[in-house]
């Protein structure tokens, strides 16, 4: 997906991807700005550790806890802190830039290709992991009617809630199955993963006849068992890709100040991924 676009916006960059041990992570983001690097994206645990580590945080990261895009960045001739890419040669000082574009990902990718309006919605939300508390954050920042967390470890989606509270004190968010219908269910588990996975909610405490529509962040398989059932009970559905594709976008805009290439990334991304 980033070597499409940035082969798409002609530029001489490569996107790689390397094993980094959590204890070495400091030194690896010492050596990528020694080496003069663009930019890079962080994943599990690296999201979190790297918040300690980085020399400045944008406000997106220290909103959502969590990095997954840093961008490289040193001082022009008048002091102004400016992209390592806008330079000739590495300059002497550079500092790390610590952004999360994993958030807006996660709505963006629900208002395109659900085509729902979060705003006064009542909201689902399986799984409190890493993926979970940021969806179920970024949601309460839509201002949904009402939130309800379910989780296998009840006390991650306590500790969420109780986030969600702090946060937006008008909010109701709460742990457990919700009564009725719901507007939006998102699965945030890794249930659907392994092709003997069920669904990722307890049957007989729910559903999906009582949902509008089914945001799964699965994307392989395309279709989990999740999607299949919501389909055939008439939800409009999605997987995940569209937030991997989002997440992506953006980082490259960040490193490349210029519009990202979604289809391009996108078509990238499907073939990779789905052959
Ligand atoms: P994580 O921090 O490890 O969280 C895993 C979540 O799944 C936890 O809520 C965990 O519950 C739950 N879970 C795991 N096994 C379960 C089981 N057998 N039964 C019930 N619940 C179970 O992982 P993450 O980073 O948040 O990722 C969660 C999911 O989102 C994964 O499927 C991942 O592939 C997906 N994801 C997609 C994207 C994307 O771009 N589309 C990005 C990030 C993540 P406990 O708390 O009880 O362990």
């Amino acid at each position: 997906m980033q070597n499409a676009g940035i082969a798409d916006l002609a530029l001489n960059w490569r996107y790689l991807a390397f094993d980094v041990p959590p204890e070495k992570l400091r030194a690896a983001l010492d050596g990528a700005k020694v080496m003069g690097f663009v930019g890079l994206n962080l994943t599990v645990p690296h999201k979190l550790l790297a918040l300690e580590m980085l020399d400045v945080l944008d406000e997106s990261a220290q909103i959502w806890g969590a990095v997954n895009t840093v961008r490289f960045e040193a001082r022009d001739a008048q002091g102004a802190w400016r992209p390592v890419r806008e330079f000739d040669s590495i300059p002497q000082q550079i500092r790390s830039h610590g952004f999360n574009t994993d958030a807006d990902a996660i709505t963006r990718a629900i208002r395109e290709e659900v085509g729902m309006e979060l705003s006064g919605a009542k909201v689902l939300v399986l799984g409190a992991g890493g993926a979970g508390r940021t969806a179920a954050l970024k949601l309460a920042s839509e201002k949904p009617r009402e939130i309800f967390l379910v989780n296998r470890t009840v006390g991650k989606a306590e500790a969420v809630a109780g986030e969600i509270a702090s946060r937006h004190p008008g909010l109701r968010a709460q742990v457990g199955y919700p009564p009725g219908q719901v507007d939006l269910v998102v699965n945030a588990t890794s249930v659907g993963l392994k092709p003997e996975d069920g669904l990722p909610f307890d049957e007989s405490q729910f559903r999906l006849s009582r949902a509008n529509a089914v945001y799964d962040m699965i994307y392989r398989p395309a279709e989990t068992a999740l999607l299949k059932t919501a389909k055939s009970a008439g939800c409009r559905i999605a997987n995940g890709l569209g937030m991997l594709l989002y997440q992506g976008a953006k980082a490259l805009e960040l490193w490349s100040g210029r519009p990202a290439p979604l289809e391009v990334m996108r078509r990238s991304l499907e073939k990779n991924i789905y052959g």
